[in-house]
C-alpha cells in the first residue's frame, strides 16, 4: 500500500488561512490503513482545525467526507455537491488522490494534507517500511524475494558494497544491509549459485525517473490511444 503521514498542523492551518468553509476528504483505502487519512483522522483534524480557528477568532466551517478510494473517479463524483458548497477542498489521500480530486473538480483549489512517503508494508501497528520503488521491471525472482533497489540503500543490483558492519548498512546503521538479507535468503533456499549470474544494467526509463507511466490493458488500448486515459 501507499504510506503517508499527515502534514504538521501549522502547515495545514497555513493553507486554510484564506478560507472560511472547507471540505476535508479522507481516503478509505491506503491512507486509512496507515492511519494518516481515514474517517477517524478526518474527524480528528476537523475538530482540531475548528477549535484552533475558533480560539483565534477566525471561525471556519469544516465539512468532512471519506470516500472508499480517492484514486478512482467513480468514488469522487458523488462529492460534487459538497465540493460546490466549499471554498476549497483539502485532501487526506495520497498524492494520487489529491491530483484526481483536482482533475475531477477543476473549479476548486485542492490542497494536500498528507506527505506521501512510499509503497510499503505494515511491520507492526503504527510501523511501516518501504518494500517497492515501482522500478517497472521486477527482479524479485532473482533475489530471493527481497528487493535490492528498495532494501539496499544504494540500490545495488549485484551484491553488497562492502561497507556493511554487523549486518547493518553503512548508510544507516539502524537498517539491515539489504544484500546480506538477500544472501541469507538465497542460502536458505539453496540458491546461492544464482548470484553468479550478473544482473544487467537496469532500464530506468521504466521507473519513476522516466516519463509518466501508464499501464493500459489491450481491451481498452483504443480509447487510451485516443487520449482518453
Ligand atoms: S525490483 Fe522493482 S518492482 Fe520489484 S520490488 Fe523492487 S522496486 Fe518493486
Ligand atoms: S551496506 Fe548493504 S544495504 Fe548498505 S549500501 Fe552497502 S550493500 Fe547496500
Amino acid at each position: 500500500m501507499i504510506i503517508a503521514e499527515r502534514k504538521p498542523l501549522d502547515a495545514i492551518l497555513g493553507m486554510m488561512t484564506p478560507y472560511h468553509k472547507v471540505l476535508v476528504v479522507g481516503c478509505g483505502t491506503c491512507a486509512s490503513v496507515c492511519l494518516a487519512g481515514g474517517a477517524r483522522e478526518v474527524a480528528m483534524l476537523g475538530s482540531l482545525v475548528r477549535m484552533t480557528r475558533q480560539t483565534n477568532d477566525e471561525p471556519i466551517e469544516v465539512a468532512e467526507a471519506t470516500v472508499h478510494r480517492q484514486c478512482d473517479k467513480e468514488f469522487l463524483l458523488p462529492l460534487a455537491a459538497e465540493v460546490e458548497a466549499a471554498d476549497a477542498v483539502f485532501s487526506m489521500g495520497c498524492g494520487c488522490g489529491v491530483q484526481l480530486l483536482a482533475e475531477t473538480f477543476p473549479q476548486r483549489r485542492v490542497f494536500p494534507l498528507l506527505d506521501t512517503k512510499f509503497m510499503g508494508v505494515t511491520l507492526e501497528p503504527g510501523w511501516w517500511a518501504e518494500r517497492c520503488r515501482g522500478c517497472g521491471e521486477c527482479v524479485l525472482d532473482r533475489t530471493g524475494g527481497i528487493c535490492p533497489i528498495t532494501r539496499c540503500s544504494k540500490g545495488l543490483l549485484n551484491g553488497p558494497c562492502g561497507g556493511y558492519r554487523n549486518g547493518k548498512c553503512e548508510v544507516d546503521p539502524t537498517v539491515d544491509c539489504g544484500w546480506l538479507l538477500i544472501f541469507d535468503r538465497l542460502k536458505e533456499l539453496n540458491e546461492l549459485e544464482s548470484l553468479r549470474a550478473i544482473l544487467g544494467p537496469k532500464d530506468w526509463s521504466h521507473g519513476a525517473f522516466g516519463q509518466p507511466r501508464r499501464v493500459v490493458r489491450d481491451d481498452v488500448r483504443t480509447s487510451a490511444e485516443e487520449g482518453h486515459v
